[in-house]
Order: C-alpha cells, then structure tokens, then sequence
C-alpha cells in the first residue's frame, strides 16, 4: 500500500543495471520508499527476483532486459516504463562494467567496449528520458560515476575515462535542463563491497586500504543514502554536482 508519508510515493524510477549489487540496493530502497520501479538489467533471472521483492514490498514494478549501449533499446525501453508504470520521475544510470587492462595490452575492442556500456549508456538514458522529463517540467538523473575517474587507476584507463566522461556529461545536462526544473547530478563511490569488488587480488585490496582513511571498503548502503537524498526534494537546488562516497580516499 501506498503511503504519503513515503518519501517518492506518486513517482517512478528506472534504474539500469539493477539486477545485483548497488543497482539493486538502490532500486529496493526506493520501493521501499514508495516509488514505482522499472529494473534493467542484461540478467534476466538475478533482474526478475528484485522485481518480485519490489512486488513483495507493495509497489509495481517490470524488468525490462536491455543493453544500455543500445541507444533505440534505451529509447524503447523508457517507452515502456512511462507506457506501464505511468510516467519517468527518477533515472538512476548504474549500469557498468570494467575491463581492465594495462593500456599496453588494453585491445581497442575493451576500450570501446566499456565506453560505450559506461558513458554512451548514460547519454542514451538521458536522452531517452529528458524527452518526458523536459515536458513535465520535473525530474532527478543520477549517475553512478567513480573515484576512477577523480583519481585514475592503473589498468583502468578505458573504465576511467568513462566515469569522468560521466562528469563531464552532468555538468552540461545540469546547466541545458535546469529552468526546467531537472535535477542532474553524480555521485562517486570508492571501494565497495560488490561482485564488482570482490576479486581484487589480496595485496591489492591490503594497499587500497591503506590509502582509505576510514581503513574499509564502502557498504552499498553508503550509496543508496547519497541516491535518497539527491532523488529527494531535499536537494531541489542541488545540480550539476558529484557526491563523493569513498571513506575520504580522494578529498
Ligand atoms: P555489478 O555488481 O557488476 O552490477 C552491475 C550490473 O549491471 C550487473 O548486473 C551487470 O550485469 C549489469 N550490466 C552490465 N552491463 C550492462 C549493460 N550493457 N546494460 C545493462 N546492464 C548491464 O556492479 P556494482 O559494483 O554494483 O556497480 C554499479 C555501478 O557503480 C557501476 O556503474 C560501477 O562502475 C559503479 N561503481 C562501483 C564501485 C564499486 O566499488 N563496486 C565503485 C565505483 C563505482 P553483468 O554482471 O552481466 O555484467
């Protein structure tokens, strides 16, 4: 049932690449809060049970399996997501792989590759749903970039430049949709603990903790409070930002 003291009751959120980790997390939280959520993924199995526990929350919901570097499939997809679910209020563009490669064995094909997942399936989704969001005069994107793209990362030059591609695409759809009331912001995890995460080898992990203040890797908890706030009307006249939620690892 649907509460008004929900925080997002009455709006409907798509959020990409939703089938596990901060994706999922994110999407259950807004059920949770009261919104109406579609989930993409290209994980069917993994993206149809975190529509049936939105379900089991009490909220509508579809799954909707599609590539986000598919610019037509975005196009279709939010089509469907006003079609069945009644409107687009909140985009969360999550989806996103890595490939990492020293830059002397990265092959073109894994520069490309997470390039077009990472950056293009942003500007795909936007494009897609700023044509709804422009004509009702009211929307919140959100943008999972990373510490990858403030920092750098050896072996992450294509999944680097992705993420502060993201950035850079913020910033300008923040300033060309904001007289239309179009809140577009980023935020920035650190390290944390996902599938994505979970196989850095031991030394690895040892020396990127030592370089986190709070010592630890990020809960994806830690994300889903950033994304509360920025696709609530607490952050009305909050665009064009990145919020960082990395344990102070980069300042
Ligand atoms: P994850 O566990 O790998 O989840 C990402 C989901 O997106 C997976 O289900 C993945 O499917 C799906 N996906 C991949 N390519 C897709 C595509 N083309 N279209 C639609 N869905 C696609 O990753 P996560 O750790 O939750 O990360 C979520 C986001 O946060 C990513 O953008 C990531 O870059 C960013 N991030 C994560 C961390 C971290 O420490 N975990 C830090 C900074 C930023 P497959 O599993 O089949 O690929």
């Amino acid at each position: 049932m649907r509460s008004k003291n929900h925080l997002f009751s009455g709006k409907v959120a798509l959020v990409t690449g939703a089938a596990q980790g901060i994706g999922r997390a994110v999407a259950l939280m807004l059920a949770e809060e009261g919104a109406d959520v579609a989930v993409n993924d290209i994980q069917k199995e993994k993206g149809e049970d975190v529509v049936a526990t939105i379900k089991r929350i009490g909220r509508s919901s579809i799954f909707y399996e599609a590539d986000v570097s598919s610019f037509r499939d975005c196009e279709k997809m939010i089509d469907t997501v006003v079609k069945e679910l009644g409107g687009i209020n909140i985009l969360i563009n999550n989806a996103g792989i890595v490939m990492d490669q020293l830059l002397i064995r990265m092959s073109e094909d894994e520069w490309d590759r997470v390039n077009e997942v990472n950056l293009k399936g942003v500007f795909n989704c936007c494009k897609a749903a700023l044509r709804y969001m422009s004509r009702q005069k009211e929307g919140k994107i959100i943008s999972i970039t990373s510490v990858a793209a403030q920092m750098g990362n050896i072996g992450q030059a294509n999944y680097s430049a992705s993420k502060a591609g993201i950035i850079g695409l913020t910033k300008s759809l923040a300033r060309e949709f904001a007289s239309r009331n179009i809140n577009i912001n980023a935020i920035a995890p650190g390290f944390i603990n996902t599938d994505m995460t979970k196989n850095i080898p031991e030394k690895a992990k040892q020396y990127i903790l030592s370089l986190i203040p709070m010592e630890r890797f990020g809960e994806v908890e830690h994300v889903t409070h950033a994304v509360r706030y920025l696709a609530s009307s607490a952050s009305d006249y909050i665009t064009g930002q990145v919020i960082n939620v990395n344990g102070g690892i980069y300042m």
